[in-house]
Formats: C-alpha cells, sequence, structure tokens
C-alpha cells in the first residue's frame, strides 16, 4: 500500500507592502526582505522598485522608503502574519502612536484571490486601494492585479497629493 501524505500546498501571488522611515530605511527594507526570503515557508517571486514617498499622515516624520514583493508561502495567512510580526519586532516596531514613524512595516496587500475579515487580520488590506505608494510596486510587480476592479484604475481616485518618486538605479542587489 502507498500512503500518500498530503502537506499544505504553497499559495501563490501574495503581495507584501514593506515601508521603514525611522534610521537607515533602505537598508530596513532590504533586511526584512532577506529575512522573509529565507523562511523556509517562504519563496521571494518578486520584488519591485523602491520609492521614496510623503508621509500621508499629519504626524510630522521623515519620508518613506516603500516597496513591494511578491511571495509564495507554505502556511496560513495568519501564520504569515505572525511571521511578518515577528521580523517587525525582531527590528525594533514599536507600535505606538497610529501612522507614526516605523523602523518597519510588513503588510499583507493581497493574498491570491483570498478575501479575510478577522479582528487581526483583513486581506486585501483595508487601505490599499487608497494608498498609491501601495498600488504602485504592486502594479509594477503585476500590473493586471483587480480588486473589484483593475488596481490601477484606482490610482486616479486617491486624490491625494502624496509625492512618491520611484529611485532609480537603487533597487534590492544595492543593499548586498
Ligand atoms: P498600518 O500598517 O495600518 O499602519 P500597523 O502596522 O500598526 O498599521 O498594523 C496594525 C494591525 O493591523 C496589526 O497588528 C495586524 O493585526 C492588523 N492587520 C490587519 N490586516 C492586516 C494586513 N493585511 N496586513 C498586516 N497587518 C494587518
Ligand atoms: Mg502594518
Amino acid at each position: 500500500m502507498i500512503l500518500l501524505k498530503i502537506g499544505p500546498s504553497m499559495d501563490k501571488k501574495i503581495f507584501i507592502g514593506v515601508g521603514s522611515n525611522m534610521g537607515q530605511s533602505y537598508k530596513n527594507c532590504v533586511m526584512a526582505i532577506k529575512k522573509i526570503s529565507s523562511d523556509r515557508r517562504a519563496y521571494l517571486r518578486s520584488i519591485s522598485s523602491f520609492y521614496q514617498t510623503s508621509p500621508i499622515s499629519a504626524i510630522e516624520q521623515n519620508d518613506f522608503i516603500n516597496c513591494a514583493i511578491e511571495i509564495d508561502w507554505m502556511g496560513t495567512p495568519q501564520e504569515l502574519l505572525q511571521f511578518l510580526n515577528e521580523i517587525e519586532s525582531s527590528m525594533g516596531r514599536v507600535r505606538s502612536e497610529k501612522n507614526g514613524p516605523r523602523v518597519i512595516d510588513l503588510d499583507i496587500l493581497l493574498y491570491g484571490n483570498r478575501v479575510i475579515n478577522e479582528d487581526s487580520l483583513t486581506v486585501p488590506h483595508k487601505e490599499l486601494h487608497r494608498r498609491r505608494f501601495a498600488i504602485m510596486p504592486c502594479l509594477e510587480i503585476d500590473p493586471h492585479l483587480t480588486l473589484t476592479k483593475p488596481l490601477a484604475t484606482f490610482l486616479g481616485e486617491t486624490g491625494d497629493d502624496q509625492k512618491i518618486t520611484k529611485l532609480e538605479g537603487i533597487g534590492f542587489d544595492e543593499g548586498e
């Protein structure tokens, strides 16, 4: 008799928003991506360009460095959130005021086609459609991403004047 062990399958097309505006923001983003990709449950598919973005909150703080990555994940969405929270903590993230400065922020923006509405986890991320700094890097990786309508159509609807500058010549590899 052959016993087949059926393990958890690899979930695909998971987009994570990476951001930092404290310390060496760019290096913090690179370090977080390395921590993600070095976990055996994660497979790093793609990294967007890095963007310098002005803060959307009224709290006085530095510009952010933002990017997005696409991964596959062997585990549940909740396990991914816990893993990302652990990386945030290990890098010194302290949760203080909402929308305040942060050494690293790791958000699950999209998890394939999954819709999750739990106390600790909302997917797609509840602010994704309002945040150009999150939409732009995701579209760079996959221009066809869709929420209720093509993600690209939300770009013209955010109604903010946030400055977002793509950092040419700076990418993940330069952080080696
Ligand atoms: P934000 O990223 O919105 O500025 P935080 O990083 O402080 O805020 O996140 C606060 C909480 O949001 C986290 O503890 C987490 O439980 C919850 N959360 C809900 N949905 C998500 C998601 N899709 N990705 C990451 N965190 C999420
Ligand atoms: Mg967050």
